[in-house]
């Protein structure tokens, strides 16, 4: 059963966080900066293995002002996660991370890849992690992306792999667990141009 709800109308105006952090980032190319996550409410894309699934409903979360999210930032460096923050009203993106980069703050967004908004073209590094089963790129998001971060599990190979122009590729094994870790090696023994993201952060017991 379906139990994602879809986004109400009238949070337009506003947008929807599920809650704002300070910790290092833990995974892919810039792992070990101090950062401010903001991590937005909602997702529809329903992986099997997220580990954020409170993040899924749209109902859910906290509706914010701009003007509140920037009050809770600590760090030069904003990751704005999920959820998919890609989801969120464009409009209300657009002028919220026109303020950030006013600001002078560094800005990261992690994506599923599956939608496209321009506001995306205005942050300072885009991480795409595609999903399964389907693995699939926005078209428009595609000349846009920075680094390509791909979780290894069971089902992983590494023809869904899509390397893109300009981008790193991370394979990044599932809940650091020594079946994908050993499987990742064996991946980037075929493509030592590819590298390896372990999440950093669980390792140290932190957010
Ligand atoms: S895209 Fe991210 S937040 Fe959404 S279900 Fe997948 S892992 Fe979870």
């Amino acid at each position: 059963m379906n139990t994602i709800r879809k986004r109400p109308p009238a949070a337009e105006a506003q947008l929807r966080v599920s809650e704002i952090f300070t910790s290092i980032q833990g995974e892919g190319v810039r792992a070990g900066y101090l950062c401010t996550f903001v991590r937005f409410q909602g997702c529809s894309v329903g992986c099997e293995w997220c580990d954020t699934k409170y993040t899924w409903d749209f109902f859910g979360g906290t509706p914010m002002t701009r003007e509140e999210i920037y009050s809770r930032i600590e760090t030069p460096n904003v990751v704005l996660t999920g959820g998919e923050p890609l989801q969120q009203p464009k409009a209300a993106m657009l002028a919220f991370v026109s303020g950030l980069k006013e600001r002078g703050h560094f800005v990261q967004v992690e994506t599923s890849g599956r939608f496209y908004a321009p506001w995306v073209a205005e942050v300072d590094w885009r991480t795409v992690s595609p999903k399964p089963p389907t693995y699939e790129i926005a078209e428009r998001l595609r000349p846009l992306v920075d680094e390509l971060k791909y979780v290894v599990d069971n089902t992983f190979t590494e023809d869904r792999v899509e390397p893109l122009p300009r981008c790193t590729v991370s394979l990044q094994p599932e809940g650091n667990k020594p079946e994908y870790v050993a499987k990742a090696l064996e991946i980037l023994r075929r493509h030592p141009e590819w590298r390896l993201s372990v999440q950093i952060h669980k390792f140290l017991g932190l957010a």
